[in-house]
């Protein structure tokens, strides 16, 4: 039987699937993933070096503009149908879980509800001080195309910075978001790994838990990142055209 034919089956049997989800996943929606090349200024600059408090405290203007630019990116996009065949993957006796590394709304924008989010939202900006969660007024959340510098808003409590509402590199995970994960991931029959390096870690470790607690894991991704497990299968293809194969088989 091939990859593809195992994995519909075990689709079709289990009971309990988790998508775990990472850039490759929104990259047909136009989002560059950390491996692609940037464009404009943001071409001069390791994405990971931005994504640090160390960084945003050295320049502050320049991690604010990053991430306004990321977020207007973001709104401009659409989900794809990756995002939206998952959405619709629910109910009578299966229960889907998304559980994302990604700090975009498009799972729940194609409708995705109760989505765990390990790393954060662009869309929840909190103060840097205080940590005291923030709205941007629309004034605020303007940003020209190339990116720019952008002096963060003040916090209208303790007037510290705004930062991005998103897991830093060096910073811990929120704990409720990642208990609620493991815990599914530990109940779950399949666990389905979406366009994810498997690099940043603890979520990278995501794929290993499932199969620790005897869960079959199917890595979908344009290039291999199988582990070459038992009760592992690579499906190597973009997360539209592999999900289009397998889902609409499984209803
Ligand atoms: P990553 O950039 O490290 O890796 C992306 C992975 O997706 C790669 O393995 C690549 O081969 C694969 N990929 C690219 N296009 C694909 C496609 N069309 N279909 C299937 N797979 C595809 O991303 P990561 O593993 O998620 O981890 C890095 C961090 O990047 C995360 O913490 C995440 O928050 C952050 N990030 C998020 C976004 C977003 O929210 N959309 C975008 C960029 C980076």
């Amino acid at each position: 039987m091939s990859n593809i034919e195992i994995a519909i089956s075990a689709l079709k049997a289990a009971r309990k699937i988790v998508f775990f989800t990472g850039a490759g996943i929104s990259a047909e929606s136009g989002i560059p993933t950390f491996r692609e090349k940037l464009t404009g200024i943001w071409e001069m600059y390791d994405p990971q070096r931005l994504e640090t408090a160390k960084a945003f405290k050295k320049n502050p203007a320049l991690v604010w503009g990053w991430y306004l630019w990321r977020r207007n990116l973001v709104a401009r996009a659409l989900p794809n149908a990756a995002h939206e065949m998952i959405s619709r993957l629910g109910g009578g006796a299966r229960t889907i879980t998304v559980i994302t590394q990604n700090i975009d709304n498009l799972h729940e924008r194609a409708g995705s509800e109760n989505v765990i989010h390990l790393h954060g939202s662009l869309d929840r900006p909190a103060c840097f001080a205080c940590k005291r969660p923030a709205d941007l007024t629309t004034e605020q959340t303007k940003v020209s195309e190339v990116g720019e510098l952008i002096e963060p808003p003040r916090c209208l409590k303790c007037n510290g910075r705004l930062r991005p509402g998103v897991v830093w590199f060096g910073e811990d995970l929120p704990s409720g978001a990642w208990k609620s994960a493991v815990s599914k991931v530990q109940a779950c029959d399949v666990l389905v790994s979406v366009g994810t390096s498997g690099i940043v870690r603890p979520a990278a470790d995501i794929p290993e838990i499932a199969q620790a607690a005897g869960a079959m894991v199917i890595h979908v991704n344009i290039v291999d990142v199988g582990l070459g497990e038992l009760n592992e299968l690579m499906l190597v293809g973009s997360a539209v055209d592999v999900l289009s194969v397998i889902l609409h088989r499984i209803d």
